[in-house]
């Protein structure tokens, strides 16, 4: 399964020796799981490498004991690198405040989200793969790299968050195969498992409780949506991150095809997240907003009251729901 965009990152990490790896803001566990295996990766052949997200270090991969590695909203100055690596974002927003050494040194974006129109200077995209950690692994595995079980936990985890562990429809016999190639080489399946889905703080049931609350069902309950104001999470002592988990939630219930969960940021900023189930396309959606992702999850930022970006996507999304129907 070598393909151009892998060559042509081959071609990019002989060019340079020190290369900035960024992430993207809010970050997931692919996020973070694709840039630290990368960073391992190259750090094996010799490379100097700097792992940058420009937000806080996430609540739930406190204990992940390789992510004190990377560097959160950390300065960097432009004379420590040479180049720059992107993983697992499908605009150059996403990078947040690293997007200003963008046009000064030579950019290459790795990435999977089928909105993502190969904004880099150098694009090496497969909306085919599960993951951007399935891509690093791919691309370690050409380069020859030598899997331990430290490199194989942090690798393997971006591969299970993002295939929903294992139940999305991104889950193919190959995604299986590198599984089990990681796990032979002493990934920690249920380390990983566990932190993720076994972290949760008793805040977030208060905050599905009172998300729960708000919930509505229209299209004949084909479309579900609710929301979480800045009130409800400061009366259940929860932050946005603590409300990630909850779209999923809308998605599980029966005869729902599209869920929408709207989190408010800001007096004027809310969060929107899709998923669906079997056959809308949350990306054509979440596009029409200025945002990205997949067919079966996606999300954008809307700069408006709660209320206001409420109606809007609703009406929206059901439009398109009817006339995909048809
Ligand atoms: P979330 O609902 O935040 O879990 O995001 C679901 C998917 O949508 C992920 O693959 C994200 O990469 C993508 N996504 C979420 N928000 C944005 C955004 N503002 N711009 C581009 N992609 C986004
Ligand atoms: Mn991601
Ligand atoms: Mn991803």
């Amino acid at each position: 399964m070598t393909d151009d965009g892998m060559i042509g990152l081959k071609q990019y990490i002989n060019q340079y020796d020190r290369f900035l790896v960024v992430g993207h803001i809010d970050p997931d566990g692919d996020c973070i799981s694709s840039l630290l295996s990368l960073a391992y990766g190259l750090r094996r052949i010799q490379k100097k490498v700097i792992p940058a997200i420009d937000s806080p270090r996430p609540a739930i991969f406190e204990r992940f004991q390789p992510i004190s590695q990377i560097h959160f909203s950390s300065d960097i100055d432009l004379d420590d690198f040479d180049a720059i690596i992107t993983v697992d974002s499908s605009t150059a927003d996403r990078m947040g405040k690293y997007e200003r050494f963008i046009g000064k040194k030579q950019n290459f974006v790795i990435d999977h989200h089928v909105t993502n129109l190969k904004w880099g200077d150098l694009n090496w995209l497969d909306v085919e793969a599960s993951s951007a950690a399935e891509m690093i692994y791919r691309f370690l595995k050409d380069l020859g790299i030598e899997y331990d079980p430290v490199l194989a936990t942090v690798n393997l985890l971006g591969i299970q968050t993002d295939t929903g562990f294992f139940k999305y429809s991104n889950t193919s016999w190959y995604v299986m195969e590198i599984a089990a190639e990681l796990i032979k080489k002493g990934a920690d399946t249920s380390y990983n498992a566990s932190m993720v889905l076994e972290n949760n703080r008793v805040e977030e049931f208060y905050l599905l409780a009172e998300m729960a609350k708000k919930i509505q069902l229209t299209l004949d309950g084909t479309l579900i949506y609710s929301y979480i104001t800045l009130e409800m999470l400061d009366k259940t002592g929860c932050t946005y991150e603590d409300a990630a988990g909850l779209i999923g939630e809308l998605r599980s219930i029966k005869g729902v095809e599209t869920a929408i969960l709207f989190t408010q940021m800001g007096q004027e900023e809310i969060k929107v997240s899709f998923r669906s189930k079997k056959w809308f396309d949350c990306a054509k959606l979440a596009i029409d907003y200025g945002g990205g992702g997949h067919q079966r999850a996606s999300g954008c930022t809307l700069y408006q009251t709660m209320e206001e970006a409420i109606q809007q996507v609703v009406e929206t999304a059901s439009c398109q729901m009817k006339r995909e129907k048809q």
